[in-house]
């Protein structure tokens, strides 16, 4: 077992990549805290992952200091220690920059940058308070590294944590803490699902189009990202423990991407 004694917090992972990146590090040992906005949802997750002594749910919506605060303290007296935190909690809202609004703007950058910072913080106190390291992980995105119309937030903040996970990575490293972020190309989560035909309205094409000619038009082989490949390679940054391997993004994509 590969994260055997090892806690982790997964935001956002009552759903999608996160809960099976729960689900993956608790058959390597793990225990796991899920931390989601969707309460009831992150509670089922621990259940399905066999309760309090190996996993808990833990209300926190990311874009509050308030609540990243106090689910990461409970997260900690929970487990006694924290060793691992998957920043993934994440939506997707599609529009033109000329039509997207202000504070759906201002939403999209708090989930996705604000969130990754509150909780890499809370992270970050605790693993140097402990002094024997450990990992922090972004979910980024290939729209880390391009962009597509429909998705200015969305582009913007996953490019934007490429730069904090690099800082995290320097400031980290006399701490042994790393700090590393994950590209995935399209999943068949329900964030994906939403945007299949919210796509084909906006750019007037059918779904079945949205999934060949948008989604996978680029990668190697026309394959979707699945959730296990994602959550291998969130296996991989959590278990490789030294700063050899820190300040990097890994794409996973069916080749969409090779930057
Ligand atoms: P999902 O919708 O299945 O799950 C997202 C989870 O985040 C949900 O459980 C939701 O309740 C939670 N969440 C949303 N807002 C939150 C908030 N403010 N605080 C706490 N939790 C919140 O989505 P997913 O596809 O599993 O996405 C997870 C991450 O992966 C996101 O960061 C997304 O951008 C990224 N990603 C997804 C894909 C994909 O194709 N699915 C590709 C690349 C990157």
């Amino acid at each position: 077992m590969k994260l055997k004694d090892k806690v982790a917090v997964v935001t956002g992972a009552a759903s999608g990549i996160g809960r099976e990146i729960a689900h993956t590090y608790a058959r390597e040992g793990a225990k796991v805290v899920i931390a989601d906005l969707n309460q009831q949802g992150a509670d089922a997750v621990a259940a399905e992952l066999g309760g309090p002594s190996k996993a808990i749910g833990v209300a926190m919506d990311v874009t509050s200091e308030e609540q990243v605060e106090a689910g990461m303290a409970k997260a900690i007296a929970a487990f006694g220690r924290l060793d691992i935190l998957v920043s993934n909690a994440g939506i997707q809202i599609v529009a033109p920059v000329d039509e997207f609004t202000f504070d759906k703007w201002k939403l999209m950058l708090a989930i996705h940058l604000d969130g990754a910072f509150l909780t890499t913080r809370a992270a970050l106190r605790q693993m140097y308070k402990q002094g024997d390291g450990g990992s922090i992980i972004y979910m980024g995105s290939v729209h880390s590294k391009l962009a597509s119309v429909l998705k200015a937030p969305y582009v913007t903040a996953k490019h934007g944590l490429l730069g904090l996970c690099r800082t995290v990575a320097k400031e980290g490293a006399a701490h042994k803490v790393r700090a590393n972020v994950i590209c995935p190309g399209f999943v068949r989560t329900p964030l994906v699902e939403k945007q299949i035909p919210e796509q084909a309205k906006e750019l007037g094409i059918t779904e079945d189009e949205v999934i060949k000619k948008v989604m996978l038009k680029d990668t190697v082989d026309g394959e979707f990202t699945t959730l296990a490949d994602v959550a291998e390679a969130a296996l991989f940054f959590a278990s490789f423990e030294s700063n050899a391997l820190t300040g990097q993004s890994l794409i996973v994509s069916h080749g969409w991407s090779m930057e």
